[in-house]
């Protein structure tokens, strides 16, 4: 590239090629990755804060591309939102979550994280209903997390959609609260059942007592409104130990389990059954 350039400029022309003509190659190839299963849920394990008990799963969608490997969801999921691939890609990973998890202990729920692009254009409630249906999974050990980016565009339809879903019996989680604009709205405007406390609270706990106060203030609200309360990100034993007794339930993070294949989630669930 630099042979055929004229200056400076072009210096950064090979990278940004690259960065642009793998986006390209993500969007061409989701198509058939979803068709080949290249695209699936991995499950990372949610403890009871008290007594460290199994209690569920979080699906978060990995992607093994047969050239560029393992693809994080944090990158192909904004692809798939622009390309309106979200529906399929949505459809897929709920499916495929519900189908897995009908074979866990009745006592063990999973979550699967809707995207806005499936709140706001496919006819997710329809989704969710038909999913349920073709694969048994019972509604009440199925949450569905959302984050509050979803009442931003058009808070309504996100609002009916939510309470169509939650009709149907699913419980419905709010993802990544604290870290938006005006979440005590939303907590009025939603009879939600999740809360799950953003990692960036958890990591400094231990550190700063501002943060701890956060998530002691909003535990205790949550109780008070009758909200199950989930800490993400808990990765050392010391902040397991500060969150016993904020009122917090239920703690994930790479401290009990990182986001693993099916297969090692099997094995996982062998051995705390087990002990
Ligand atoms: P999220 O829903 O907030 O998921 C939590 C992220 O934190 C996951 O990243 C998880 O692997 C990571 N994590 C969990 N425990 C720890 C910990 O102790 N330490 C650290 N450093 N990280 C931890 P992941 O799997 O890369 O997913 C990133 C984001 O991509 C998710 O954030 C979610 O917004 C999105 N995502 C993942 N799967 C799906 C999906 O199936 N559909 C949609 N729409 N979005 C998805
Ligand atoms: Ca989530
Ligand atoms: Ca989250
Ligand atoms: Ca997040």
């Amino acid at each position: 590239a630099k042979a055929r350039g004229k200056g400076v400029v072009l210096e950064f022309e090979p990278r940004m090629r690259c960065d642009y003509e793998r986006r390209g190659r993500l969007e061409s190839d989701m198509k058939s990755a979803l068709a080949n299963e290249e695209i699936m849920p991995f499950y990372q394990m949610q403890v009871d804060v008290e007594s460290g008990e199994l209690v569920g799963f979080e699906a978060l969608a990995r992607w093994r591309h047969p050239e560029f490997g393992w693809i994080s969801p944090d990158e192909f999921i904004p692809i798939a939102e622009s390309s309106s691939q979200i529906i399929d890609l949505g459809r897929a990973i709920l499916w495929t979550a519900c189908r897995h998890a009908r074979d866990f202990p009745a006592h063990v729920g999973v979550s699967v994280n809707l995207s806005v692009g499936q709140m706001l254009r496919g006819d997710i409630a329809a989704t969710v209903a038909d999913v349920l249906a073709a694969t048994g999974f019972p509604a009440s050990r199925l949450t569905l997390e959302v984050t509050e980016s979803v009442m931003i565009s058009e808070p309504d339809r996100a609002m009916r959609m939510l309470g169509r879903l939650k009709r149907l019996g699913v419980s419905i989680a709010l993802d990544d609260f604290g870290t938006g604009y005006s979440a005590l709205g939303y907590l009025r405007q939603f009879d939600w059942d999740e809360l799950k406390i953003d990692k960036s609270f958890v990591d400094n706990l231990g550190r700063d007592p501002r943060s701890l106060s956060i998530v002691r203030s909003v535990a205790d609200l949550a109780g008070q409104l009758g909200i199950k309360v989930v800490a993400e990100g808990v990765e050392t034993v010391t902040q397991h130990e500060i969150l016993r007794g904020t009122g917090c339930n239920v703690i994930q993070g790479y401290l009990f389990g990182r986001p693993e294949p099916i297969d090692q989630v099997h094995v996982a669930m062998l051995r705390s059954l087990a002990s």
